[in-house]
């Protein structure tokens, strides 16, 4: 009997042992449907990615010789909606097997699950043959511990794949060159200009808008950079490794108000999407750093594995370890609504203006302005993690949620409690001027903590502890912040400051 194959967004990896045998009585499934944009409001270039990729994917399975049905989101027969549109096939052209990729997040899994159930014809799933490790392997890893450290998972990752080991030991001596990650961007190298992918996306953007998809941000139609292809993708990867690389480490935590990349990849939407298996990348990075040492310091290579090897794989862990109950967490019970100037950048605060305008622009910003700017104020603001999620998974190029909810409630807002992060990222201006160039021009002053114009991060910083000071004083590296808030003269004015901004948290 003939075998209906389902092909979901973000499952468009061209390695999957799917493909390597071409069977006439096989029928790849993929859908555009209103359930996957509208779940939360999207980013225009996020909605354009997946469906630009989508088909080309799919252009790429029929030139291989697969048989491909391809609803896109204005196909009259697409009942936008992922069972009814898998029932409606599997009677119109009598499947008899239904077979599917297990998905990463934990709603299509349930749903797909449910749909199977319901089916008559014979059902299976793969695996998506994608991540370096299992579903549960973090879960094992920490059986019975509280905190779920990245660092031991890390390690024994470095071991399992034999990534930067000099035998048994660490390449150089170490595991970590964390500490030469810290650099501030001076202008003093220049940024390698990104290829340049040809291609005028005008015509999917003008059926999206038909189809009546509401999203954020902006997109230059005739600009679109973001790879949509393997081929693509391993063009970005090939002029990462030989040109960005060498300065990945020094560069990747600072920010700079001009250059919205500086040293970063732009990998994780192929990596996210599956057109990148992250081994090929770590693989080419740990090439590059033994072929040649004196261009690839160790520090610079390191600090960039350590994120696809160490980072990505225990965040997806940590979802499975803990979905469904992650998604209701909130440690702190914070309850107040984001404010205003997320959706369009529009604040005084220089540092959050240009990583919210930037964000709204070009659908990324980097690590740390993810988690050190507006994460950081919206975790000191005491906003509900709940519109905190929704908005980093609209917004950014590689937000799923696998991803997006254990990097947003978790690393950032510490809503877990402390299973992703021993204790809160959160600073006062000193961090943020240490690492960008945003408080010179900022409106607020840096240095100042209350009176006219001081900078809101700096009392909001103090009035977050205050208020949480049951549930973080007795934790072991925060201790040191409340013997300096009981020895501070100036604690009530700060903490009055802090009032009068939370009042009015829309007009800073
Ligand atoms: P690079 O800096 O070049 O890093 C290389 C790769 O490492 C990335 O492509 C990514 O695949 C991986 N990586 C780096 N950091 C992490 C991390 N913390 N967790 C998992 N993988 C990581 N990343 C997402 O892919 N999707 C998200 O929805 C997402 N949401 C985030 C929300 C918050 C609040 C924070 C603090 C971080 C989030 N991240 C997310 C992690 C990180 O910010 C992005 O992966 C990174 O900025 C993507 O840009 P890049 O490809 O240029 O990364
Ligand atoms: Fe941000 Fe404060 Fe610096 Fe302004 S002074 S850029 S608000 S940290």
């Amino acid at each position: 009997g003939k075998t209906l194959r389902l092909i979901l967004g973000d499952q468009l990896n061209q390695q999957h042992s799917w493909f390597g045998k071409k069977e006439g009585s096989v029928v790849y499934l993929m859908m555009e449907i209103r359930q996957e944009t509208d779940y939360v409001q999207h980013h225009i270039q996020k909605v354009l990615a997946f469906f630009q990729s989508m088909r080309m994917f799919a252009q790429w399975l029929e030139k291989e010789g697969h048989q491909v049905i391809y609803l896109s989101i204005d196909h009259k027969e697409n009942r936008q909606e992922l069972g009814e549109n898998i029932r409606f096939l599997i009677k119109k052209y009598n499947f008899k097997h239904f077979n599917y990729i297990l998905p990463d997040e934990y709603r299509l899994d349930t749903q797909l699950r449910n749909i199977c159930k319901q089916l008559e014809i014979e059902t299976k799933s793969y695996d998506a043959e994608h991540f370096l490790s299992d579903r549960l392997a973090v879960k094992s890893f920490f059986s019975g511990k509280k905190t779920f450290l990245m660092e031991s998972f890390y390690r024994s990752m470095r071991e399992k794949y034999n990534i930067l080991m000099d035998g048994k030991r660490p390449a150089e001596g170490k595991w970590n060159f964390d500490h030469e990650n810290r650099n501030k961007f001076r202008e003093e190298t220049k940024i390698p200009p990104p290829p340049v992918f040809n291609r005028d996306i005008g015509p999917l953007l003008e059926t999206i808008k038909k189809a009546g998809i509401k999203t954020i941000g902006e997109v230059d139609p005739k600009n679109f950079q973001w790879p949509c292809s393997r081929e693509e993708a391993l063009e970005l990867l090939a002029h990462f490794c030989d040109k960005v690389l060498p300065h990945f480490g020094r560069y990747q935590d600072a920010m700079h108000s001009q250059n919205p990349f500086l040293f970063h990849s732009r990998l994780s939407f192929a990596l996210n999407s599956k057109m990148l298996h992250p081994l090929e990348v770590i693989q080419n990075a740990a090439a590059c750093q033994k072929q040649a040492p004196g261009k690839y310091g160790i520090a610079q290579v390191e600090g960039f594995i350590r994120q696809i090897l160490g980072w990505r794989e225990f965040m997806r862990g940590i979802y499975w370890a803990k979905m469904p109950d992650y998604a209701l967490t909130n440690f702190f019970g914070h309850k107040r609504a984001l404010p205003a100037f997320f959706w369009d950048g529009n604040t005084k605060m220089n540092c959050l203006h240009h990583a919210i305008k930037q964000s709204l622009d070009h659908a990324y910003a980097h690590h740390i302005q993810r988690l050190m700017v507006t994460g950081n104020f919206a975790l000191l603001a005491g906003v509900d993690p709940d519109e905190v999620d929704q908005w980093y998974l609209g917004i950014y190029i590689d937000a799923i949620e696998w991803v997006e909810i254990t990097n947003t409630r978790g690393m950032s807002q510490f809503a877990d409690g402390g299973i992703v992060g021993t204790k809160p990222y959160v600073s006062s201006a000193n961090y943020i001027d240490k690492m960008s160039d945003y408080c010179g021009s900022c409106h607020y002053s840096k240095t100042k903590k209350t009176g006219d114009k001081a900078c809101p991060f700096n009392s909001l910083y103090w009035a977050f502890y205050e208020r949480n000071r049951e549930k973080l004083q007795n934790n072991p590296r925060i201790g040191f912040v409340y013997n300096t808030l009981s020895k501070m003269k100036q604690k009530d004015e700060i903490l009055e400051q802090a009032e009068r901004y939370l009042e009015k948290l829309d007009e800073l």
